[in-house]
């Protein structure tokens, strides 16, 4: 019963962050911070049941390539990115539960222009004015730097409402940025590379 009801709660959360703009999200859970909670703990538990967790491709992705790349995790949760690679990470989200992470709204972060090598969104651009935060990815990015997406797969079936993923793209494209490479052999969700433009 109780599982049930937070996962409702979860389900509830959720949706309001998708259907309302980045600073809207910020005031509510400054109203009240347990909902913050009550969203993570949701969160995890559906995480449990992903074969396999697109923050730890990333992870994979960075180990891969230089731990001198200087990284920015937008909309990091629980920070585990962070804590589980050897880059300097700056993690941000509306709610600060670990000293580590930078509370803010992501549109509006206080890293300087073109300071980052890699911006990260995993599972993150959930705003109404989700292009505000790639904006904001592009502006602190340095030319040529990684702006790495994963979104629920879903989300980009246009069978069930979702966007098509090659307009999706364009999109993207035409807010600075080239697409590197496409990976959607995962089941729940898709990993989108791009390089921002010189
Ligand atoms: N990237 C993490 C967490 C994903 S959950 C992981 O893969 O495990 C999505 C996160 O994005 C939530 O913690 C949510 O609070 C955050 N988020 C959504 N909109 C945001 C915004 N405008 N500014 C900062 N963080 C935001």
């Amino acid at each position: 019963m109780r599982a049930r009801l937070s996962g409702g709660h979860f389900r509830m959360i959720n949706e309001k962050l998708y259907t309302c703009s980045g600073d809207q999200a910020l005031n509510y859970f400054k109203e009240d911070t347990s909902l913050f909670n009550v969203y993570h703990a949701g969160y995890q538990e559906q995480m449990a049941h992903w074969p396999e967790q697109p923050v730890n491709i990333i992870i994979k992705w960075l180990k891969n390539h230089s731990p001198s790349l200087i990284v920015a995790d937008f909309g990091c949760g629980d920070a585990r990115l962070a804590r589980n690679v050897k880059n300097k990470v700056f993690s941000f989200d509306l709610v600060a539960n670990d000293p580590s992470v930078i509370a803010c709204d992501m549109s509006n972060t206080p890293l300087d222009s073109l300071s980052i090598d890699v911006a990260v969104f995993c599972l993150s651009l959930m705003g109404t004015n989700f292009s505000n935060y790639l904006q904001e990815a592009h502006r602190v990015l340095k030319p040529c730097g990684w702006l790495l997406i994963a979104e629920v797969k879903s989300r980009f079936d246009p069978k069930s409402g979702g966007a098509d993923p090659d307009r999706f793209s364009k999109a993207v494209c035409e807010l600075g940025f080239m697409s590197v490479s496409k990976d959607i052999s995962n089941k729940m969700f898709i990993l989108l590379y791009f390089k921002k433009k010189v």
